[in-house]
């Protein structure tokens, strides 16, 4: 399959690609698909410390449904990159005429914490109201993990054999947490996910009229930092350096392994 195929066929697995629902009308079947996968990914609460084991859950139902469509043996399988996180991985087997290497299609199944009280509806009720889809995760990342998934379960239904092997990886504590799941699959397990490339959150797409209109490529990644400001005397006239003027620690830490630290006077 060349990429530009692959990415229409991605897309078009779901009316909306992000939090945005199909305005009206029936859904055909593989909307419908990936519409309840969408939904079942929303409500199994996948924050790290509220439900610890939840990516565990997700990636078991996701393995449920794909074993159900005829994924079979070591083409689907659930491994913990830590005591309570699952991730999800899958292949679909492609003919290999042309002797290239996988892609991976990548998601996190993980979500950032929501406190029912800072929401007007629970997060971890999949909402679909004044056409757009609500709850915690649906930009973030499971519209894609559900695209992705019903995506394979079409093709698999429909007996497409692309010239190459897709892998379906979704993965646990992308958002925080001591194990994440693509960390530790490719120390662990690199050749269940060893690709050409990966295609993963961070671009997006758009419809216009139900057709594919804008798809984004975002061709590098940022950099996580912390930065903790440390005050050292009551201070001065900050424009004015002078002997009075706070100097200030610009301590940076990145993903908590490297350190520096700068000093500026
Ligand atoms: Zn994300």
């Amino acid at each position: 399959m060349t990429l530009r195929r692959l990415l229409l066929v991605l897309i078009s697995g779901l009316a909306p690609v992000g939090a945005r629902a199909q305005a009206s009308g029936p859904l055909a079947a593989h909307q419908q698909l990936a519409r309840d996968i969408y939904k079942e990914l929303v409500e199994i609460n996948t924050t790290t410390d509220a439900n610890p084991g939840g990516t565990t859950q997700a990636a078991e139902a996701m393995a449920a449904r794909l074993r159900a469509a005829g994924f079979a043996g070591a083409d689907v399988q659930v491994l913990a990159s830590g005591p309570r996180d699952g991730n999800l991985v899958a292949r679909l087997r492609g003919s290999g005429v042309a002797g290239r290497k996988p892609i991976l299609l990548l998601a996190h199944l993980d979500v950032v914490a929501a406190l029912r009280e800072d929401w007007s509806i629970d997060p971890f009720t999949f909402t679909e109201k004044d056409g757009y889809y609500y709850g915690r995760g649906t930009g973030d990342d499971k519209a894609m993990a559900a695209i992705f998934m019903a995506n394979m379960i079409r093709m698999k239904r429909e007996g497409f054999v692309p010239d190459r092997d897709l892998i379906l990886a979704l993965t646990a504590d992308e958002e925080g947490g001591d194990h994440n799941g693509v960390e530790w699959l490719l120390a662990n397990k690199r050749e269940l996910v060893d690709a050409a490339y990966a295609l993963n959150e961070g671009g997006g797409g758009f419809l216009k009229n139900g057709k594919p209109f804008v798809q984004n490529v975002q061709a590098a990644e940022k950099v996580y930092y912390d930065f903790t400001f440390e005050v050292r005397n009551k201070g001065g006239h900050s424009s004015r350096r002078s002997r009075t003027t706070p100097f200030i620690d610009y301590r940076m830490r990145w993903r908590a392994s490297r350190s520096t630290t700068f000093r500026y006077r």
